[in-house]
């Protein structure tokens, strides 16, 4: 039998976890990440990768404390992804430094009034019909296009750079069968497997297992915090495509079609989200790619889809339950009894939820130990990949 002690031990290996664990890391605390599958996680590896700054939010006029939140997260993640911020991320792939918003001839002129207003000005700049992104530069498209300056990344490089910058701290585990988990103060956690057994002492327990939270909670004998999913159906297309990153906007607040790009060169696989996504939870696969090709028909008519490849991906967002099922403003981290569980609501927050988890262990006085402890021996989770490379196309 192996035995470890760490400051604290993380349960969950998507954007929440990864993240965590490799600030923990950087302040000098000793820390281990446990996955069952794979490290990039469930709905990470299935988001679109935007690092939100809350334009989509202020689309509805209202600017409250939690948009100003949100507003920070562009800064601090183009920091790290320079180098210069709280993590080193310049190993991770930018798709696009900025996306772009466009609007059907019927808004337009609605909608460059309302960016034209003082709380949007500084967020959206209006494009010139020669910088408009190829997929919006046919002569036949009517509409206003802005520019939002809030970057996507590649997430499957994002995951990989975490893994890389926090090797041998990820362990893999068989849940439930192999892991045992006494909370309290002072927590354990026993893993066993084809490894052995392995013993952890830690100060805290961190769950970060996204929709996994719920079975944790349960297997420590905990009502509360109560979690939500909120469904999507998200639909892949994939063809001789141009890049897009681009939220088309209707009559409603909510982007009526989200395009974000995941190919190399003319290939690409556009992963289509917004009101498609939303309202299609009720659909059929095949029901969900007729709407798609509805939509794609009637918003980009001048795109040549015919021999186009398609696939769906029914996904959960998984957070902190809300009256109402509303989506939750801000990240949640909750603690109680040594164990903190958080839901981060989106992958721009990962900074802030990261910032709370070690607010939370200063308040406790769990003070950094001073570094990694020696990673013990014991099996890696792999990488995940991502919902277009393990689809299966129509
Ligand atoms: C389709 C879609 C698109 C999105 N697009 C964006 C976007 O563009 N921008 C944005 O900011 N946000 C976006 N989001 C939201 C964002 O993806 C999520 O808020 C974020 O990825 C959640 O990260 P997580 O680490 O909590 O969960 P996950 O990524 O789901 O990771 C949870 C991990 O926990 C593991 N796990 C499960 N059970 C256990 C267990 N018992 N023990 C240990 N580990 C366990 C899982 O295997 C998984 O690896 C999107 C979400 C979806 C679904």
């Amino acid at each position: 039998m192996q035995r470890q002690e760490a400051d604290v031990v993380i349960f969950g290996g998507g954007i929440a976890g990864l993240w965590l664990l490799a600030r923990l890391l950087r302040e000098g605390y000793s820390a281990l990440l446990l996955e069952p599958r794979g490290l990039g996680g469930v709905q990470t590896l299935a988001s679109q990768g935007i690092i939100h700054g809350g334009t989509k939010y202020a689309l509805t006029g209202h600017l409250t404390d939690a948009a100003q939140a949100i507003a920070a997260m562009p800064g601090r993640w183009r920091a790290a992804l320079a180098g210069g911020g709280e993590l080193d991320l310049r190993g991770v792939r930018i798709r696009a430094d900025h996306q772009f918003l466009w609007s059907t001839a019927g808004v337009a002129s609605r909608l460059a009034g309302f960016f034209a207003g003082k709380a949007m000005r500084s967020r959206v700049t209006p494009v010139a019909e020669a910088q408009r992104p190829q997929a919006l530069a046919d002569p036949a498209f009517r509409g206003a296009v802005y520019r939002l300056d809030e970057p996507v990344l590649d997430v499957p490089s994002l995951t990989a750079e975490l893994d890389r910058q926090t090797g041998g701290a990820a362990l893999r585990i068989a849940f439930p069968d192999g892991v045992r988990i006494r909370a309290g103060e002072r927590p354990r956690v026993a893993l066993s497997g084809e490894a052995g057994v392995l013993e952890i002492d830690t100060h805290r327990l961190v769950l970060a297992a996204g929709a996994g939270n719920a079975a944790l909670l349960e297997h420590l004998g905990r009502a509360m915090p109560k979690m939500q999913r909120r469904p999507l159906h998200m639909v892949m297309v994939r063809g001789t495509l141009p890049a897009l990153y681009a939220h088309c906007l209707g009559a409603s607040a909510n982007p009526r079609l989200t395009v974000t790009s995941h190919g190399e060169g003319a290939a690409q696989v556009w992963w289509l989200g917004g009101d498609l996504a939303e309202r299609g939870v009720a659909r059929s696969g095949a029901d969900q790619i007729t709407a798609a090709r509805q939509v794609l028909a009637e918003l980009l008519p001048w795109l040549d889809l015919a021999d186009a490849e398609w696939a769906t991906l029914r996904v959960d967002r998984a957070e902190a339950a809300q009256p109402g099922g509303r989506r939750p403003d801000l990240p949640t981290v909750d603690e109680a009894e040594g164990v903190i569980t958080v839901w981060p609501t989106k992958l721009a927050f990962a900074p802030l939820l990261a910032d709370r988890v070690i607010e939370a262990l200063q308040r406790a006085g769990i003070a950094p130990s001073g570094g990694r402890t020696p990673a013990p021996d014991w099996p890696a989770p792999p990488l995940a990949r991502p919902p277009w490379e393990i689809c299966r196309w129509n």
